[in-house]
């Protein structure tokens, strides 16, 4: 009996746990040089990231799973056609997008990823798929579009990723003689701590400008560009992938603050602004972690980011490093 009730205390304060008040997310545009864009296209891009961080602040608003807020923000940048993900997605050197994206959950460690599949509109909706429908990490290519198929999903055709944009930007690329690493980036990403106290992190893109066909980024590399665990913190990385994949970014991130128990900003900044900056390694990362700390760095001239929290408000800050920030309200 005395046993009995202390389980119902137990149980009883368990359910009078309020929920956690720290909840929030950080979502990302991509890293790179923000200043050959005009104001009006800047104006697209944060109008852009305050829809999706409004999709995912409804979810969490409301006490859904971090999960599925980490997957809204994205699929509306993956459908605006304004970033290197889903519809604005950059063309490879023969000229057709090849997308990766990857999601991971943090409570269960779950994750799937998807890398180099051409005809689908929202890649992040089948890193998922393969993450809950199917007993492996990652799929690529041809064998990720039949399974896409297999799950309902019609495949598009490649017309659906013409943007002007993007047509002019390959083909500027072209003509140059030697191409060398873009300046520009636009791959999306999110990281979201839920009222239930768990973490999630998605990215999306379309890689970097005229890779090679087959070439694969770090964006579905579960620890380079992605990476979400409870013990420790959630990342998204935006940049040149090679430098993330081999510095195995977000997980290093990650593994500081579990086991050297440094400040989630510490560890993020000693990635980004050294020893990336020692490798000359471009760009950035979006992190979140149980306290609903946040860091942000970049090495790059620019990162478009915009951030929520319990309170509403929206930030939307880093197309340049002396931008002012500006603020939406979460709530339409
Ligand atoms: N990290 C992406 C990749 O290398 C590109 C980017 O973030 O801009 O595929």
């Amino acid at each position: 009996m005395k046993k009995l009730g202390l389980v119902l205390i137990l149980a009883v304060s368990v359910a009078a746990q309020p929920p956690a008040r720290n909840f929030g997310m950080v979502i990302h545009g991509g890293a790179g040089n923000y200043d050959s864009m005009t104001a009006e296209q800047i104006g697209q891009r944060r109008d852009a990231m305050t829809k999706a961080i409004q999709a995912g602040y409804a979810i969490l608003k409301r006490g859904g799973a971090s999960l599925d807020a980490v997957e809204a923000a994205i699929r509306v940048m993956e459908d605006s056609g304004l970033f290197d993900s889903g519809r604005g997605a950059y063309y490879t050197k023969d000229g057709v997008p090849e997308m990766d994206a990857a999601i991971m959950d943090g409570r269960t460690l779950a994750a799937g990823s998807v890398a180099s599949v051409q005809h689908i509109a929202n890649p992040i909706h089948l890193a998922r798929l393969v993450m809950e429908k199917t007993p492996h990490v990652l799929l690529v290519g041809a064998g990720a579009e039949e399974f896409a198929k297999s799950q309902g999903i019609e495949l598009v055709s490649p017309y659906y990723f013409y943007t002007e944009r993007e047509w002019n930007r390959f083909q500027k690329a072209k003509e140059a003689a030697e191409k060398k690493k873009s300046s520009e980036h636009g791959t999306v990403g999110a990281v979201v701590l839920d009222q239930a106290g768990n973490l999630a992190a998605g990215t999306s893109t379309g890689g970097t400008v005229m890779k090679m066909p087959g070439r694969v980024g770090d964006s579905p590399i579960i620890g380079a560009g992605t990476y979400a665990n409870n013990l420790s913190c959630a990342v998204s990385g935006t940049g040149t992938g090679e430098f993330y994949m081999r510095n195995v970014v977000a997980s290093d991130i990650c593994a500081r603050v579990r086991y050297l128990h440094v400040p989630l900003e510490q560890a993020a900044d000693d990635v980004v602004m050294k020893e990336l900056v020692e490798q000359h390694g471009d760009g950035g990362v979006i992190a979140m972690d149980r306290q609903g700390n946040v860091a942000t760095p970049f090495n790059t001239a620019g990162m478009m980011t915009a951030t929520v929290r319990a309170d509403g408000v929206i930030t939307l800050r880093g197309w340049n490093k002396s931008a002012k920030p500006v603020t939406a309200p979460a709530e339409k």
